[in-house]
């Protein structure tokens, strides 16, 4: 069996934040993590770290594209190419999201993701994928192409889950079959959203009683708090098991509230996700349609270029993390569970992924602590960068 060491290590691990610490790697697991004296005896691989930050490798629900690709391209080396891009932001699982689109280009963008893991998913791990939409409600569409919005269908999930696992989708829960589709999601194992959504508190209830725990980008394409109707942002803090995705790159939520869903929200349920463009690690200028409509990258962001509604991000996880530690001051060792482990509790896998602990799978991410660039990125025990 491999043996790997990494030495001189800033371990940042939920709840835990320990220095000088030494891991030690057989085959695809962590075998030890401590500041005692290892023998380097017999490792194959010693990597010094020099007191960098190694945290669990990043976990992205939401992202649709990078590097120019997008998922929903009918092209086989648009999740290749993503893989790679998250691979360098230091994730080292995600779910390649859909846009709202035809049942045949879901079906292709599934066989594509098929295609990657027949390959042995060479850079970041995808369990499965993440549909947002087509069941949205069309007053909320945002970037999403209202042309192709339909009610909520199980059957067109199964199809699409035959291809490839389904592990989430982002719906309305407040339109015709709603809440019962929510049940049907769990029963699959898929986890149902409340997404692109006009739903009033008391339209939300249906579905939550039904099992629906998670929320798409908490706060963008959701009806808004108001005194007299809180909305779906009312029921994200008044609701603590409500998991929200969050995007924080302090332009889809502004740094004040970025602060207050980190300090008044129960982190435990709280998820960072980049809900990143194909404009992703691209440079400004670039121009590209997204489900027909088009957009344009000025500033780092992304908008539309008929109305100016933001289309997605081009957010990196990491820089994610950073940005709320600088905006709220909590500590690394509290927020870091809301880049990871939330996410794999949430898919069934808080057992294996989202820690740097004995027994848990060596999926890991070597940040600086200046820069906060990836500098190392392992996956299975395995160095990738
Ligand atoms: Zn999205």
């Amino acid at each position: 069996m491999s043996k790997t060491i990494i030495k001189n290590a800033h371990v940042i691990s939920p709840d835990v934040d320990i220095e000088n610490a030494t891991i030690v790697i057989e085959g695809k697991k962590i075998k030890t993590v401590t500041t005692k004296k290892v023998s380097e005896k017999g490792a194959q691989t010693v990597v010094d770290v020099k007191g960098q930050y190694v945290m669990p490798g990043f976990i992205d629900v939401h992202t649709h594209g990078a590097l120019t690709y997008d998922f929903c391209d009918a092209d086989e080396q648009a999740v290749f190419k993503l893989a790679e891009a998250k691979l360098q932001e230091g994730v080292t699982s995600f779910l390649p999201t859909t846009l709202t689109v035809s049942t045949e280009e879901l079906k292709v963008a599934a066989q594509n993701a098929k295609k990657y893991a027949e390959a042995g998913m060479p850079y970041s791990k995808i369990p499965g994928i993440h549909l947002e939409g087509p069941f949205i409600n069309v007053k909320c569409c945002g970037a999403q192409n209202p042309a192709f919005v339909r009610k909520p269908a199980i059957s067109e999930v199964k199809e699409i889950s035959k291809i490839y696992p389904v592990k989430m989708i982002s719906y309305a829960p407040e339109t015709e079959g709603g809440a019962k589709f929510a049940k049907d999601c769990i029963k699959m194992g898929v986890v149902p959203s409340c997404g692109h959504t006009g739903a009033k508190l008391s339209e939300l209830m249906p579905a939550y009683k039904n099992g629906l725990r998670h929320m798409t980008h908490f706060c963008n394409q959701m009806t808004p708090l108001h005194h007299r109707e809180i909305g779906m942002v009312g029921a994200g803090f008044l609701i603590e098991d409500l998991n929200t995705e969050v995007i924080c790159d302090k332009i889809h939520l502004c740094p004040d509230m970025l602060r207050l869903v980190f300090t008044r929200r129960n982190l435990a349920h709280v998820q960072v996700i980049t809900d990143s463009l194909r404009c992703s690690h691209c440079k400004d200028g670039y121009a590209f349609t997204m489900g027909g409509l088009e957009v344009k990258l000025e500033n780092g962001e992304a908008r539309l270029v008929k109305g100016g509604n933001l289309a997605g991000s081009t957010l990196w996880m990491g820089i994610g993390l950073k940005n709320v530690h600088d905006v709220t001051g909590i500590p690394l060792k509290s927020l870091v569970r809301t880049t990871s482990w939330n996410q794999a509790i949430e898919l069934g896998l808080g057992d294996e992924l989202g820690k740097v602990e004995k027994g848990y799978t060596a999926d890991l991410v070597v940040l600086n602590p200046r820069s906060w660039k990836t500098s190392a990125v392992f996956v299975d025990g395995e160095q990738r960068i």
